[in-house]
């Protein structure tokens, strides 16, 4: 799955479509639509992208347009302002194109905007969601509203972490993938953070003393940074708009490293399970708290 250093990669990588029109959308997976397909097409078509943001594992695109009404005869016009709200789930992704050819075989819908150019979603599992939303409504969106801290934004800083971080109980790596607490780190980081961090995936987060909460907060951000240095891990299907795979997956440390050698110490890699999710960690460089 796509996680925060993936998707900050594609948001970048679509900067230069500010300003574009959305000239037309179609589909061949319509269920990803909110709200339905005939309802989302007429609201999205025309209009121009204000803004790309990423929020967690969220890609947000503020749309507007102007609107003409025809009013008791008169006519009005009315700015309103929109966001297509995009997660990816499990295998999504986007690709820039110059025309309507898809540029995989899983590509499920078709952006065409304006300047001549293509913006397809490709989804080989059809997970992703596309959800058309008021500014207002976005707002008070639950999804959005229960996320947690953006790990890489200018008010993280290590007092704000600690302020998060202190109260929770459980173990270490379940804290780091609920979503509530930080947005965007999903397995593969999680268990690079632990690794670099000293820290094992199990240890309980109320035994980490403020020394090991310093390490975490550090590497928390050299591991999401390096991933996006790096345009991201592509384990499964990611790749950026243009097609091409991330190179972070070459110097992972611990994500599914279990029966290999520790890159540190030369111990063998263990796995085990914690919140469903396979976790590998070095049984002597991180120590278990
Ligand atoms: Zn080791």
């Amino acid at each position: 799955m796509p996680e925060l250093p993936e998707v900050e990669t594609q948001v970048r990588d679509l900067q230069f479509l500010i300003g574009r029109k959305i000239l037309e959308v179609s589909s061949n997976t319509k269920k990803a639509f909110t709200p339905r397909f005939s309802e989302f097409k007429k609201r999205i078509e025309n209009k121009k992208i204000l803004a790309i943001e990423r929020r967690a594992k969220y890609i947000i695109f503020t749309l507007t347009s102007k609107l003409t009404h025809h009013l008791s005869g008169g006519l009005t016009s009315a700015r309103k302002t929109q966001k297509l709200l995009i997660h990816f789930r499990m295998t999504g992704h986007f690709l820039i194109s110059k025309n309507s050819i898809p540029l995989e075989k899983s590509v499920r819908h078709f952006f065409k905007l304006s300047g001549g150019t293509w913006l397809q979603f490709s989804d080989i599992r059809k997970f992703g969601t596309l959800r058309l939303v008021s500014e207002r409504d976005f707002q008070n969106l639950p999804e959005i509203r229960k996320l947690g801290a953006e790990p890489l934004s200018k008010n993280f800083t290590f007092t704000k972490f600690r302020e998060i971080i202190q109260p929770k109980t459980g173990k270490l790596k379940s804290a780091l993938l609920d979503q509530k607490i930080i947005a965007g780190i999903g397995n593969i980081y999680a268990d690079e953070i632990c690794f670099a961090a000293g820290l094992h995936p199990a240890s309980q987060i109320e035994k980490l003393n403020p020394c090991d909460i310093e390490k975490l907060f550090c590497e928390i951000r050299n591991q999401l940074r390096k991933g996006i240095r790096n345009r991201g891990t592509t384990i499964g299907e990611f790749v950026d708009v243009r097609g091409k795979i991330g190179k972070n997956q070459n110097s992972l440390a611990a994500y599914r490293r279990h029966g290999k050698e520790c890159k540190i110490c030369g111990t063998i890699l263990r796995k085990m399970k914690i919140s469903q999710r396979t976790t590998s960690f070095c049984p002597k460089c991180q120590i278990r708290k």
